[in-house]
């Protein structure tokens, strides 16, 4: 029977997209950026640019916006990083159904968790804007703990905090190698959110994939759940 639904933050519950694309004319008014390329344009590489580069760091898509000519003199490093970490601490953009479909879960007598790579000011700065620092039974932020995703000892970590066992519980996520590998070698049942890295491939295949989180409540039926109508109910 499923006690808890756990989920990944950025992408996820976290429209980081939505975010990047909404702090370009911050972007424009710190540096020197191309009055050429519109705002849509540099939205564009910046997304890009962050799903490929994300788990290499920020200096890489530092990189890749300079050799998409988003700049016209391009910012150091250390300046770029502290105008993401000022942003990211004042625009976080969530998907509109987060917070309903959280609080729905809840309802139906689920535990609901968070298991995220990060740094702990940046993250809990991103659930305080979206409005998700309270809903959680327990939130797990890599930098806290010193241990990351996809090392299945954060999603033990996590099951424990829940008082749970891994089995009893499905980890939901958009990057297969962090969030489906990870969890799935954790024991933990694994749903997919096939959004930002379709063509992902990675060593265990996810119990179901979704493409949009409205999804979930049906996706989650199959994982035995006490009354799975009511769980629809509550949720949407
Ligand atoms: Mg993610």
């Amino acid at each position: 029977m499923l006690k808890a639904v756990i989920f990944d933050l950025d992408h996820t519950l976290f429209d980081r997209h939505g975010t990047l694309r909404a702090i370009v004319p911050a972007l424009r008014r710190a540096f020197r950026v191309n009055p050429e390329m519109s705002d849509e344009e540099i939205g564009a590489v910046w997304c890009y640019a962050d799903d490929r580069y994300v788990y290499d760091g920020w200096s890489y898509i530092l990189a890749y916006l300079k050799e998409k000519g988003v700049f016209v003199s391009p910012p150091e490093y250390p300046d770029y990083r502290s105008f993401i970490y000022r942003e990211f601490a004042r625009v976080a953009v969530p998907f509109d159904h987060t917070l309903p479909m959280l609080e729905g879960l809840k309802r139906s007598g689920l535990l609901v968790g968070l298991v995220t790579n990060g740094q702990h000011a940046l993250q809990y700065a991103k659930l305080a804007l979206t409005g998700l620092e309270y809903v959680f039974d327990e939130i797990v932020v890599s930098g806290d703990v010193g241990l990351e995703k996809p090392d299945r000892e954060i999603f033990f970590y996590a099951c424990e905090k829940l008082g749970i066992e891994p089995a009893e519980a499905v980890y939901v996520g958009d990057n297969r190698r962090n969030d489906i590998d990870g969890a799935a070698g954790a024991g933990m049942r694994t749903v997919w959110l096939k959004s930002t890295n379709p063509g992902q491939t990675g060593r265990y295949e996810p119990d179901a994939v979704i493409a949009d989180l409205r999804e979930l409540p049906e996706a989650l039926k199959q994982f035995g759940i006490r009354n799975s109508e009511l769980l629809y109910r509550n949720v949407f």
